[in-house]
């Protein structure tokens, strides 16, 4: 957390040293921020890495107005899946989405999203989709409860590639319905299960995030589907495929 906000520090130390002396880097300025408003969430955007490969790859192929876009559409598309209006949504009202110069994928603190400028220069293939799933991703964990904390990485995770799923972005590596070993494997293993469980019940998903408003329990499968974890895990997996 320590080391985070002392990157952004020096971030924003970057950029004032570039406001100060010509027009011209204010132009570069401006072309490295925006802003769009919906209806309830300000949204900015800020490529600190215009100039490493990556985030002039960014620039050229995916671009700030069109990441604002995908997190406006997905905020809508997450609170729509969640069931939520606004009287029980995370009281959040700006969401600031950054491309560094960092490694890994992607990361959300809080309400800012930081995508790595290395990832985007390395990614082979349609990078601009790829991006807009790993938005989706990102955005969802902006907006869902984590039980106050409790709830484990593989919930969580599991819900963020569940949103990226059911919007038809799935990346290119996900794994099919019924692959894993067991609920906690994360991320797109678990999304299918969540899929499964939603099919045993729709609105099975916004339900468990409801429920993780307070805290979290293993428990919540049973009483949202009548069964234990375990017991829906081997359900899901002797389950017949098309
Ligand atoms: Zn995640």
């Amino acid at each position: 957390m320590n080391e985070k906000q002392t990157r952004r520090e020096e971030v924003k130390k970057r950029k004032k040293m570039e406001i100060i002396p010509l027009l011209v880097s204010m132009l570069l300025l401006m072309s490295s921020e925006a802003i769009l408003t919906q209806a309830q969430v300000r949204l900015t955007g800020t490529n600190t890495a215009s100039a490493t490969q990556g985030g002039m790859r960014f620039d050229r192929e995916i671009g700030l107005q069109y990441s604002l876009k995908v997190v406006s559409d997905a905020t809508n598309f997450i609170w729509q899946t969640f069931r939520q209006g606004a009287a029980d949504r995370k009281p959040v009202n700006s969401v600031g989405l950054f491309i560094d110069d960092i490694g890994g994928v992607a990361y959300t603190s809080g309400n800012q999203i930081h995508v790595s400028a290395p990832y985007i220069a390395g990614y082979s293939g349609d990078v601009r989709r790829e991006i807009t799933g790993i938005l989706y991703h990102e955005t969802t964990h902006v907006w869902q409860w984590d039980g106050k904390g409790q709830a484990p990485g593989w919930v969580i995770e599991g819900v963020a590639d569940y949103i990226r799923l059911k919007a038809g972005l799935a990346p290119a590596h996900c794994r099919k319905p019924g692959e894993g070993n067991s609920w906690t494997d994360s991320y797109d293993i678990t999304a299918r299960f969540f899929d499964y469980c939603n099919g045993l019940k729709d609105g099975f998903v916004a339900e468990l995030n409801g429920k993780m408003k307070d805290g979290y329990n293993d428990q919540f499968f049973a009483d949202i589907l009548g069964k234990p974890l375990n017991q829906l895990w081997s359900d899901y997996k002797a389950a017949p495929r098309s």
